[in-house]
């Protein structure tokens, strides 16, 4: 991904906004209808979502248009269908500085009960061009591990009424400098196709997990994401103890929830762009220090409670029914 900075302070705006919510239950006499179906955060685990990261690490590199990438593409296939989630490979050809290369998005899907798409997204290709012993363990390891435990807990149930959708991209680290033609591929096509199909208004949200895993964690959310949606972050992380985790980041971030944004759907984009030998550093990203030692089960554990929480405050109360006050990047 990049950065930009940028003078608008989005902070104040939402600061009057930040309080509490979620489903409130129905008494057994109120007469009222049962609350929407949730998942059960309690479920997401750690220590199983670190192991997916390793498995996926001890395959290697992962780089765009090699083996290790088609190797990688068929162990999160096979991971996603043993999870119960019905997985297919959406394999494309974009130009790229280095030419035309074959990219491969794994798309895996919960049906619901046909009222749109919830998108949980990771990109899982490894930074091109890196030196000797580089793993890309957060970047993008640890999102990647973690999007498979996502998927093994919302595949347990319930069914809710979107249809969930868990997104591996390609060709999300560029070969040069981003642009059109360098970089978010894999997002760029989904999010094209999306508005091909005429299916873009069915997504009510794409939320995009990267670099996650690091021990020392402090979720820096950009400031080029749906406002609604950060502030739905922050009341569930706040709900379950975390919120001294997530801040709002001070520049604008390009990774892959850019591409939907562009199609007027809702996005929020999970990265800690602190990782590194200090606080407030980025030092070990793009480098070979990013390594798995610096991935801790605790930290995945943040994220996937904190997304999957999201996620249920989504089915309790849809963006499109609350989104007074929020910029609805459709209009
Ligand atoms: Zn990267």
């Amino acid at each position: 991904m990049f950065i930009k900075r940028i003078d608008v302070c989005m902070g104040a705006a939402l600061a009057g906004i930040i309080g509490c919510c979620g489903c409130s239950k129905p008494t057994p006499d109120s007469g009222a209808s049962e609350p929407p179906a949730a998942f059960d955060v309690s479920q997401l685990n750690g220590p199983a979502a670190l192991q997916q990261v390793h498995d996926l690490l001890d395959l290697g590199l992962r780089d765009s248009g090699t083996e290790g990438l088609r190797r990688a593409a068929d162990f999160i296939t096979q991971r996603l269908e043993e999870a119960g989630v019905e997985a297919e490979q959406q394999a494309f050809t974009d130009l790229t500085p280095r030419g035309e290369i074959e990219f491969i998005n794994v798309i895996g899907k919960l049906p619901g009960r046909g009222e749109g798409i919830i998108m949980l997204g990771s990109h899982y290709d490894t930074k091109i061009g890196m030196p000797e012993g580089f793993e890309g363990a957060n970047d993008s390891g640890s999102s990647s591990g973690l999007l498979i435990e996502l998927a093994r807990v919302m595949a347990a149930g319930p069914v809710v009424g979107p249809e969930i959708w868990f997104v591996f991209f390609d060709g999300e680290e560029c070969w040069k400098r981003y642009s059109k033609l360098d970089g978010l591929h894999g997002s760029r096509y989904l999010a094209g196709q999306l508005i091909d199909d005429g299916r873009a208004d069915e997504v009510e949200a794409v939320i995009i997990l990267d670099m996650i895993g690091d021990k020392n964690l402090n979720v820096t959310i950009p400031r080029n994401v749906t406002p609604e949606l950060v502030k739905r972050v922050f009341e569930v992380s706040g709900e379950l103890g975390y919120r001294s985790l997530f801040s709002l980041f001070s520049m604008e971030v390009g990774d892959d929830h850019m591409p939907f944004l562009e199609a007027g759907i809702p996005a929020v984009n999970l990265i800690d762009f602190e990782y590194g030998s200090s606080p407030g550093r980025n030092d070990y990203w793009h480098t070979v220090q990013d390594t798995r030692d610096k991935i801790s089960a605790e930290s995945l554990e943040v994220v996937g409670k904190v997304a999957l929480g999201t996620v249920n405050s989504l089915l309790c109360d849809p963006l499109g029914f609350s989104g007074q006050g929020a910029v609805d990047s459709r209009r």
